[in-house]
């Protein structure tokens, strides 16, 4: 009888670590090319497409290739007009910058590139492939690293970003599911996604981000959401040069009380790899491992889990780290010494899976990273246990154009919950960083003062 029960408990062991895994790739992705010295290269996914195989991973889990997103399905977030410019420029190396291409914010760090509808189309329908497979509940985790593509707007392109796949599968997760929790572990703030689900209880929007004159700009402590959606958005500032350690103090209590409080159905985590040490735009200095334990983390959670990718600069260092995270996910251990295949050469001269911090001053103090965590915890507090929530079809409210100063003022009132007196100076200031259109020419003008080459590729 004994023996039976040790029998059972391992097994019960083991079903709790293994899990369904389904990735999505599509070989296309890594032909696109964004233009000559533009740091964002597709191609970084055929990388890791490339290591994962090599190491076997693909044997482990089921491979799709998905279906392309259609423009109506890509309308279901974004402007009719919008959607309908960026399908017509498909195919098209415009020299010449248009007054429609400006509308849009298409032409500067969001270049024309030739094919550059079909990569958007590839990279939101595998997202969307992603959120179905959750819904239809054939695996736990979904993989989808072509995705992640956070700082999309609703009508306009941002940060190399045209098609927000993450907004999408989450409004296809939200037709089957009440609570959809979605972390983001970029070194930039998840903006586009935050503000579609601002004013919304059914989505948690989560952000650890490198905050202060840095792109975007936005996602400060005190931006907790508006409306329905108070207390639904969370923002975790983050100086330069975190190490593992640090991140994993702020990361894993903070996420475990948003999932203690909020219970949600699915979780939705965007790993862009940027945060990693050694990024060519990011600042922060995570290895491979503090990045996968996040992951990790989220995944002993046993809530079925969509992972897509998003920024990294770096490439082989993301190809490192993605191929890690999908290791982590399937439950497979991986040995350090890369496996010799066709793109070895870019993993010269150590030709090794994880890599070591740089010495870069990691300006989070013990202070800071204490008052942050308290902060934040206090604000999850004030968040209703799991609330239930009307099933109702759910459209984005576009927040930059609907938001009012009425409504901005009294967001200022409601997050100074311990009703510190303000003087007039800071309200004002945090009045400018709350508009939009402001908050781009206050980054443009500090910029021209600084000119510091770091945020050099990261404005606009
Ligand atoms: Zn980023």
């Amino acid at each position: 009888l004994l023996n039976l029960a040790l029998k059972l408990f391992i097994l019960q062991q083991m079903d709790g670590s293994r899990k369904r895994v389904a990735y999505y790739y599509d070989a296309e992705i890594g032909c696109y090319h964004y233009g000559r010295g533009h740091p964002m290269r597709p191609f970084r996914i055929t990388l890791t497409h490339n290591l994962i195989c090599s190491y076997g991973l693909n044997e482990r889990m089921k491979i799709y290739r998905p279906l392309r997103a259609t423009a109506d399905q890509m309308k279901q977030f974004h402007s009719d007009d919008y959607i309908e410019f960026l399908k017509s420029k498909d195919g098209m190396e415009e020299l010449v910058f248009t007054k429609s291409m400006h509308r849009y914010n298409v032409g500067d760090d969001c270049p024309l590139f030739n094919g550059m509808f079909s990569f958007c189309q590839i990279s939101a329908g595998g997202s969307l492939a992603c959120a179905q497979k959750i819904t239809s509940e054939e695996a736990d985790i979904v993989i989808n690293w072509g995705g992640g593509l956070h700082h999309a707007r609703s009508r306009e392109a941002s940060g190399f970003c045209y098609v927000n796949d993450i907004v999408l599968a989450i409004l296809h997760l939200l037709e089957y599911y009440q609570r959809v929790l979605y972390i983001d572990i970029d070194c930039h703030h998840g903006d586009g996604v935050e503000e579609a689900f601002y004013a919304t209880n059914r989505v948690l929007t989560m952000s650890f981000h490198k905050f202060g004159e840095f792109f975007p700009g936005s996602g400060d402590i005190n931006d907790i959401g508006a409306d329905e959606g108070r207390y639904y958005a969370v923002n975790v500032p983050l100086r330069d040069g975190i190490t593992d350690e640090y991140y994993q103090q702020l990361f894993e209590p903070i996420v475990h009380m948003a999932v203690q409080y909020f219970q949600p159905n699915v979780i939705v985590m965007q790993c862009g790899s940027d945060s990693l040490s050694g990024d060519r735009l990011g600042v922060l200095n995570l290895t491979a491992k503090g990045h996968g334990n996040c992951v990790e983390y989220v995944r002993s959670l046993n809530i079925p889990l969509m992972l897509v990718g998003g920024g990294g600069y770096t490439i082989k260092n993301v190809a490192r780290c993605w191929t890690y995270e999908t290791a982590l996910a399937i439950g497979a251990e991986l040995d350090n010494n890369l496996p010799v295949h066709e793109y070895i050469g870019f993993y010269a001269p150590d030709f090794l899976l994880h890599f070591a911090p740089t010495n870069i001053e990691n300006r989070n103090t013990c202070t800071y990273l204490e008052e942050t965590r308290n902060t934040i915890l206090r604000n999850l507090r004030l968040m209703p246990v799991a609330p239930s929530v009307q099933m109702e079809p759910y459209r984005p409210r576009r927040i930059p154009h609907q938001i009012s100063i009425a409504d901005i003022v009294d967001l200022e009132m409601a997050t100074s919950d311990e009703r510190m007196p303000r003087t007039l100076f800071f309200t004002f200031m945090s009045l400018i960083r709350k508009c939009n259109i402001l908050q781009k020419w206050t980054s443009v003008i500090k910029m021209a003062i600084n000119d510091s080459t770091r945020i050099q590729h990261n404005l606009l």
